[in-house]
């Protein structure tokens, strides 16, 4: 069995430090601009301590917290694919010789090993998701494989789900059970302390130096209640029973109209979504013509560009574009990868801008299945 550890938070300075010693790029939840957001981490005091968020449809803020809790919040507007699949890549870039022939550079690959603190059971659904789309077929993205290859994974039992979080209806969370090198579970009754659980060989040396003591089975009947607790407090809940079958029967549903009619097309719920993975190549030239660049950026259902074909965009409506992202990622995602494409982390409730709660709307097509639009 692998080791269990109970550590105090101070020790968590020590983690840090010895997965940057080991050459990693350390990255975790800070606070920035108003919101919790993964980025580089100099040390443990980087950490969102003392912080939560309080989140909604179409609303987050930032409150105090009444302790001193390092992962006393849900999940901010960014996840893992920043770092795993970047917004923007640059692809190759060319250059003409003196003798005007093109020379063309592939970009390097970025190997730096990469260490996430804090990442969720959700989130870990969400990278596996993401392996299967980009490394787990015929065609393998270099890129990601090159960011994914040896990511060092400190993992996250969640104990304060948000008001949009739903991951128990789709069995992502919020325990953490497989896919991490390190699983913390932060314990708040008492003494503030951390139980460290090692997932691999690696984990288990960097466990080695970290100064603790051995669990005993009242830390373990803590993480226990805490995961349970955090289970019972789910802001949402999904009913997937037959969720495949009932968006293909609803294609013409008027409820897509109704949403239509309320979405912005503004893309927000795809850029946060962990699992979201569409992407376009824009290329630029300088105007003397001599440098040329490709680079590949996100691209999302909702842009109307993403689905020209011949002359004409494919989805030039709202509801086309909302149902596209809607049933891909609820319906069709089980035909491509074998999965739903949706974890339940609520990041596409918080974020957009009107409130759509992709949770509401599909209870609202399973509360009234078969429904046909009114003759004009
Ligand atoms: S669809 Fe929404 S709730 Fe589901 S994984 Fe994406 S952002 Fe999270
Ligand atoms: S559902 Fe919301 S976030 Fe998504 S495109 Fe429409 S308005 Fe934007």
């Amino acid at each position: 069995m692998s080791q269990r550890v109970v550590v105090e938070p101070r020790i968590l300075d020590r983690l840090v430090e010895a997965l940057r010693v080991r050459g990693y790029r350390v990255l975790g939840p800070t606070v920035r601009d108003g919101a919790i957001v993964y980025d580089d981490l100099e040390s443990a005091g980087d950490l969102p301590i003392g912080w939560t968020d309080r989140q909604d449809g179409g609303s987050y803020r930032l409150e105090r917290r009444a302790d001193d809790a390092r992962f006393g919040y849900a999940v901010g507007p960014h996840s893992w694919k920043r770092f795993l699949f970047p917004p923007r890549v640059r692809l190759w870039r060319a250059s003409r010789n003196g003798d005007g022939a093109p020379a063309v550079e592939e970009e390097p690959l970025d190997e730096t090993p990469l260490a996430f603190i804090g990442v969720r059971s959700c989130e870990l659904h969400a990278i596996e998701i993401q392996d299967r789309v980009f490394v787990g077929g015929t065609y393998v993205d270099r890129d990601y494989a090159a960011r994914r290859e040896g990511a060092f994974l400190v993992a996250v039992n969640c104990h304060e789900p948000g008001d949009t979080c739903f991951c128990t209806s789709m069995g992502t969370g919020p325990e953490v059970r497989s896919g991490y090198d390190l699983a913390l579970t932060e314990l708040l009754d008492g003494e503030h302390r951390f139980l460290v659980e090692a997932g691999t060989d690696r984990g288990e040396e960097v466990l080695a130096e970290l100064a603790g003591r051995a669990a005993v089975d009242a830390d373990l009947a803590a993480k226990a209640a805490s995961v349970e607790a955090a289970a019972g407090r789910m802001g949402r809940t999904m009913e997937t029973f037959d969720i495949r079958d009932l968006l293909a029967r609803n294609l013409e549903h008027p409820r897509w109209d109704d949403v239509a009619r309320r979405c912005l097309t503004c893309g927000n719920c795809t850029l946060v979504c962990p699992t979201c993975f569409c992407s376009a190549v824009e290329d630029e030239t300088d105007l003397s013509g001599a440098e040329a660049e490709r680079w590949r950026v996100w691209d999302n259902c909702f842009s109307v560009d993403y689905s020209y074909i011949h002359g004409g965009s494919v989805r030039p409506s709202g509801r086309s574009r909302y149902r596209q992202w809607m049933t891909h990622k609820l319906g069709t995602w089980f035909d491509q990868f074998g999965s739903s494409g949706c974890v339940g982390c609520g990041r596409c409730i918080t974020w957009c801008p009107v409130g759509i709660d992709i949770t509401e709307e599909v209870a609202a097509i399973r509360a009234t299945e078969g429904a046909r639009a009114p003759l004009a």
